[in-house]
């Protein structure tokens, strides 16, 4: 299966390639990722985070690409008299914060949306990259987020981190640095620029200390295998137990004590 704009995001996709966003669903919840992948289950979530992600993502694609996504979803964006809801007057906040800084402009320069799939860890995964300068050697990952010192208690990191930590964005970034290097042989950069959903929106450009990918390395080499087996229904999926998925299938089977509270 060959990958393009309209399919990255199908369910076969995700039955074919691994992803970043899957594998952090994954280890997340098993059940719930697996359930999602069978079309069995939805969650009930509300897009509205996503689509001004993809909205002020698709600004900086192309103006074509941003007036098909308008286009696309119309009724999430406008009002019946057609300017935009609160969240999308504030997304494009987000946009001038960005397009009025200079910086921001002279780093943001190269191929845009770009798909790619390569075998990593013994599996085909799949990327989409906002912005990939070939000739400098260098990515940009685009992030819209709550704001930028926000503290994040983490188990994997076994304390608080950022949102970059907390999200995923550094292992998000290594797979697409191993991606990009193995198809194009060459060292390649990544670097994140942020934009905060605060009023007026803060801004952040972003780079990564290499010695940070170990951490992210170790943790896909150890939990891939056993993921993969999950998928293919060799390994039964373990619960979480506490996602939205999870809550709805909860059935009691006796007490716990105050302390397995925070220890679930
Ligand atoms: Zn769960």
């Amino acid at each position: 299966m060959d990958l393009n704009r309209k399919n990255y995001y199908s369910n076969e996709a995700d039955w074919q390639y691994m992803s970043v966003s899957q594998f952090k669903d994954f280890m997340k919840c098993e059940a719930a990722t697996l359930a999602k992948l069978k079309e069995e289950w939805k969650p009930n979530s509300d897009d509205t985070a996503l689509i001004v992600g993809n909205y002020v993502h698709t600004y900086f694609e192309s103006e074509l690409a941003h007036e098909e996504y308008i286009d696309e979803n119309r009724q999430v964006i406008l009002k019946k008299d057609g300017t935009e809801r609160a969240a999308f007057v504030q997304a494009i906040d987000m946009i001038e914060a960005l397009e009025y800084d200079d910086f921001f402009n002279f780093v943001y320069q190269g191929e845009k949306e770009v798909i790619l799939t390569g075998d990593l860890f013994g599996t085909e995964w799949k990327a989409r990259i906002d912005c990939f300068n070939y000739d400098k050697g260098y990515f940009v990952d685009l992030k819209t987020t709550r704001s930028l010192s926000q503290r994040y208690w983490s188990e994997r990191y076994g304390g608080y981190v950022s949102f970059a930590e907390e999200y995923g964005y550094i292992m998000q970034m290594y797979v697409y640095k191993q991606l990009l290097e193995k198809k194009f042989n060459k060292e390649v950069t990544p670097y994140i620029f942020a934009v905060t959903k605060e009023s007026p929106p803060d801004i952040s450009a972003i780079q990564i200390h290499p010695a940070r990918y170990d951490f992210e390395h170790y943790t896909i080499e150890e939990k891939l295998p056993h993921i993969l087996r999950v998928k293919m229904g060799e390994d039964a999926p373990t619960a979480c137990g506490k996602c939205e998925y999870c809550r709805k299938n909860k059935r009691l089977s006796g007490f716990i004590e105050i302390e397995d509270l925070l220890n679930t």
